[in-house]
Order: structure tokens, then sequence, then C-alpha cells
């Protein structure tokens, strides 16, 4: 089969190598979509956690081409989304519910081969039915997985008035989700105006470019998708008192906030960083279904893999009309 192969930091090669062999409760999935996330760029850069050569590719979806001898929830020819967080179910931090924090958890894409090749064999645990979704709604199960978790930790009230900083594809999930638990306006912060009006257009977000003409003491919660450690640090003085912030965003590996403590004591500020998800594919895969959450016009580009060093490109270069890239295994054109 064909896969993309980052050898090393820096090096991405689409080269032939062995369609793997599915153990007894393992699936082999043909990858159909393929979403290029920025953790795909920090592993291509060595900054992440990766292991190197790895196949990456964490966001993806596909048809069940085989299945091992036990397994019993899927069956060849099914259409499935993938979660790529492995946890070993054994361990205190599994038994505790906190399988994104798994001392034995491998993620496909990061240590263990992903999505951007023609196949990949998973565990049985790690797929999810979605029926008759496109493949390019499904490849999105795992980003809005991340999204509902995060959204999740922070408490939202019925009404409130939410900040988000980044309009790109995980600010804009984000943003229908918060808008799904009840906030009653969501303010969209980026530089970027395409992206703005992307926000405003599919969420009805309030737009706003420059984070100087955002109010001060005002949200009721902002959330930070940029991973911006400057951007994180605003946020402080954009919440209101009793206010909540959630740092979704991937910050660099070395980063460090300055934050204002005694600001944060007498404002009584809850900081939330997530990682990750927690086992929330069920629940991403049923908002996907229902049409609760409209991910396909997020979609940018859809390359085939020959093409993934210029998915890369377009992801790193922060391009203007550049949102979720696409990476279609089985396709020989874009
Ligand atoms: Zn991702
Ligand atoms: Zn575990």
């Amino acid at each position: 089969m064909r896969a993309a192969v980052i050898e090393k930091p820096g090096v991405i090669t689409v080269m032939d190598v062995a369609i793997p062999e599915p153990g007894p409760k393992e699936v082999l999935i043909r990858i159909a979509a393929s979403g290029i996330c920025g953790t795909d760029i920090h592993i291509f850069n060595g900054d992440y956690l990766g292991t190197y050569p790895i196949i990456p590719g964490h966001e993806f979806s596909g048809i069940v081409a085989s299945a091992g001898s036990e397994v019993t929830r899927v069956k060849p020819g099914d259409r499935v989304a993938v979660e790529p967080n492995i946890s070993c179910g054994i361990c205190d931090a599994c038994l505790g519910n906190r399988q994104n924090f798994c001392r034995d958890r491998k993620a496909l894409g990061v240590d263990l081969p992903g999505g951007m090749a023609e196949f990949t064999a998973v565990p049985e645990s790690a797929v999810f039915p979605i029926g008759d979704l496109s493949f390019r709604a499904g490849a999105f199960a795992e980003p809005l997985s991340c999204v509902i978790h995060g959204a999740e930790q922070i408490g939202l009230r019925l009404g409130d008035r939410i900040l988000i900083i980044g309009a790109g594809p995980v600010g804009i999930l984000l943003a229908q989700v918060m808008r799904l638990m009840g906030a009653s306006e969501i303010t969209q912060a980026d530089r970027n105006e395409f992206r703005l009006d992307f926000a405003k257009q599919l969420n009805g977000s309030v737009a706003c470019a420059l984070l100087e003409d955002l109010p001060e003491d005002f949200f009721d919660a902002a959330a930070d998708a940029t991973g911006s450690p400057r951007v994180m640090e605003r946020t402080v003085t954009l919440v209101r008192e009793g206010g909540s912030i959630l740092l979704f965003g991937v910050p660099p590996k070395e980063a460090s906030l300055s934050l204002p403590a005694f600001t944060l004591f007498r404002k009584g500020i809850t900081l939330k960083a997530t990682y990750t998800s927690v086992r929330n594919s069920v629940q991403a895969v049923r908002l996907l279904g229902s049409k609760a959450v409209t991910v396909e016009p997020l979609v940018s580009h859809e390359l085939p893999l020959e093409e993934i060093a210029h998915g890369f490109a377009l992801v790193s270069g922060g391009l203007e009309q550049v949102m979720k890239v696409h990476v279609l295994p089985g396709s020989t054109r874009g």
C-alpha cells in the first residue's frame, strides 16, 4: 500500500509499505478521508510527542476492509470513524475514567501508524460506525471529540457570553458546541479576516479582528484556540469576575505563561486546560449524524496522498483561505 511516512523531523515521504495484518481483536480500515491537524505539523517539525518514523494522521474515517476473528461490533463494509487514542483500560488512570492520561497510552498517527495511508489496523474499541454520514464529516469525529471534552470542562451556563480566540477549524467547532450548550452569544477573534467571515456566516458569531477591541471584564468564559501563550495571558483581562478560561490550543513545548497572580485571585478566575478527549467519540458521531454540528464546509482542500507534503505546507503556512485540509488516500487526484 502507499503510505506517507515522517522519517525524521522535516522529512515526509510517500512510499510503499506492507498492508498491516489485523490481530484477532483488530480491524483493518481502508482509509477514505484523513485530516491534517496542527499536531501533525508539530510532529513533522519535531516539537511534539512523536516517535519516528511514523505514519501520521489521527483524524480519519474509512471502511472496514477486514476484521479479526474476535471482533463483534463491526464487519467488513461498515463505514467508521476512528478514535486515535488507544488506552489500556486497566491502569489507575483508565480505571478512574481518565483515559487521556492512561499510563500506557498510544495514539494512532503519533506513536502508532495513523491515517495517512491506504490502510491501517486499529483495535475494535477504536472504531465507531457512522452509518451514511460522509467520510468527510466522519474525519471530524476526533477533533470534535476533543472539543466536546474541552467544552464540558468549564461548566457553561445557559445564556453565557463566550469569547473564542482563534477562528480556525477548532475555534469554529468550539463555537458550535458551546452554542449547543446554551451560549447566548459567541464572539470569535482572529487576525485572519477570511476566517472571521467564515465564523460569522457558519456560526453566527460576532467577529473581532483585534484583541485590543474586545471589551474587558465582560465574557463569562473565554477559550483559547490558538496555542499562543501571549493570547492565553490576555484572556485574564477579558473574562468577568468569576469567569472561566479554557486553554485548548497546543502551545509550543517550552513555552511559559506569565499571569497576574493578584488579578487571578481578585477576579476568582477558573483556569482550565484540556488534553485530548475521554472517549467522547459516541457524542461526536451523534452530533455529526444529527447535523447539530456542521463540519463539511470547513474542508477547504482535498488532496491525494501523493500531495501530502503540499497539504502540510498549506496548514503550516497559515494562508488566508486554508481551513481543514483532507488527504484522500484512496484517490489518485484531489
Ligand atoms: Zn488533531
Ligand atoms: Zn490505561
